[in-house]
């Protein structure tokens, strides 16, 4: 016990730029990062599982329509939400996770459940199913809606192309956290409302283990926003891990040339946080911004959005 612990969130990465945020939205934006990373940093203080405390993280953000992941998440091609998500363990590398869910209020909190069954990954209805059966809160599909949302459904419509969350300046708005606690152990979460005007069960690459997410103890923790299908060809999280393991480049190191040099190459956009065993955090992006935060073992918190 008493490892150095550490924290770190992401809203979203993409062409998130100063002349067109407003500075009512940035403070909103802020606060609620600054909650997320506060209630995180409660659990971890008390000697708390990074597992319990990247859930805590996530569940704000979930919870706060202003991000594209449980409420407020974006619009499929038929009008309805369908969400994803996913977390990693990194002492025992269980994991869990949810895509194309319809009713499940928290899909991070499911995808804790699931971690801890006999299963990995449920989709559709049977994650709806299994969320209802274990005593998950359930919603309807409305639950999830949001003005802002909507109209950028709209603009989206009659597009044949599904559409990167706030599309039109290019924004992945979904969430996650990663996190080492006292104990050393690691954990990462990432939950995500997916692509504006999906269609055909499209899935990203949050709700994928090794894409959008990983954990291992011996390397470090990674949660993923930015255009799924390159995440996924990429195998961004599992990769910065590799790097680390088999190459022993630091997290900083492996997460700069998965970022900024072969998901450039590839064509994808976007970033990641990481946070490895001894509390070092990286946050790195290949897009205009991210929200983004991170907090020590003092409780400093540091919330940012611009590059
Ligand atoms: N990675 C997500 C997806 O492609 C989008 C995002 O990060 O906002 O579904």
């Amino acid at each position: 016990m008493n490892k150095k612990f550490a924290l770190a969130i992401h809203g979203g990465a993409g062409t998130i730029t100063r002349a067109n945020m407003s500075e009512e939205k940035e403070i909103a934006y802020r606060a609620v990062l600054e909650l997320s990373l506060k209630e995180g940093h409660k659990i971890l203080n008390e000697g708390g599982s990074s597992l319990d405390a990247v859930e805590r993280a996530v569940i704000i953000l979930e919870d706060s329509d202003l991000f594209n992941a449980g409420k407020g998440s974006v619009f499929n091609s038929d009008g309805n939400h369908e969400l994803e998500a996913s977390i990693m363990c990194g002492e025992t590398l269980k994991a869990g996770a949810v895509g194309g869910a319809a009713s499940i209020k928290n899909p991070i909190a499911v995808s804790r459940k699931i971690m801890n069954s006999e299963y990995v990954y449920l989709t559709g209805k049977g994650a709806d199913e299994y969320a209802e059966e274990h005593g998950f809160e359930q919603v309807p599909n409305s639950y999830f809606y949001s003005d802002f949302r909507f109209e950028q459904w709209k603009a989206a419509q009659g597009s044949e192309k599904m559409k990167l969350d706030h599309s039109v300046d290019k924004k992945f708005g979904t969430v996650g956290a990663v996190a080492v606690d006292q104990a050393g152990h690691l954990a990462a979460a990432t939950s995500t409302g997916g692509l504006v005007n999906k269609k055909y069960g499209r899935l990203g690459d949050s709700s994928v283990i090794g894409a959008g997410v990983y954990a291992n103890d011996t390397t470090c923790a990674i949660s993923c926003t930015g255009y799924g299908e390159f995440f996924l060809r990429g195998v961004v999280a599992h990769d910065i891990s590799c790097l680390m393991e088999y190459k022993g480049l630091s997290l900083e190191e492996a997460a700069q040339i998965v970022i900024n040099e072969k998901q450039i190459k590839l064509g994808g956009e976007g970033g990641i946080i990481g946070v490895d065993g001894l509390g070092n955090v990286s946050l790195v992006f290949n897009s205009e911004g991210m929200y983004r935060g991170s907090i020590n073992q003092e409780g400093n918190a540091e919330v940012a959005i611009y590059s």
